[in-house]
């Protein structure tokens, strides 16, 4: 995607903290953290969100984006404690940037549920 800022972010066009990174995935600090720590991970293809991709693509693009999510879970010591991943998909969810991501937020009492 030509337009798009995480499509950017994982061709290393636009600057961003880098935690983990592989081949199909890159995690990176959120620009604007609603908790001490504030990662994002994203399939370095692009989907809008969950339900585009396709059935059988979705088995391996999740699997790699969960090996990416457990990578930096450790690189930043949020597996010693408690932390939560969400998924925010469309207007009404809160989803701000069109390019899938998962929210990875720790480093603080997270209360529930959502708003
Ligand atoms: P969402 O609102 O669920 O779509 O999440 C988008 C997230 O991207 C927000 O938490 C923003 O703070 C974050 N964000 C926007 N621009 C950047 C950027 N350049 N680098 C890192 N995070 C960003
Ligand atoms: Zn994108």
């Amino acid at each position: 995607m030509d337009d798009c800022l995480f499509c950017k972010i994982a061709a290393g066009q636009i600057p961003a903290d880098k935690v983990f990174e592989d081949d199909r995935a890159l995690v990176f600090r959120d620009i604007s953290p609603q908790a001490p720590t504030h990662l994002l991970a994203v399939p370095k293809k692009h989907y809008a969100a969950v339900h585009d991709i396709p059935p059988e693509e979705a088995g391996t693009l999740f699997g790699r984006l969960m090996t990416a999510v457990c990578a930096a879970l450790r690189a930043t010591g949020l597996d010693k404690g408690g932390y939560r991943l969400v998924v925010n998909s469309g207007e009404t969810a809160g989803q701000t940037v069109p390019h899938l991501h998962i929210h990875v937020l720790g480093g603080r009492e997270l209360s529930w549920p959502p708003g």
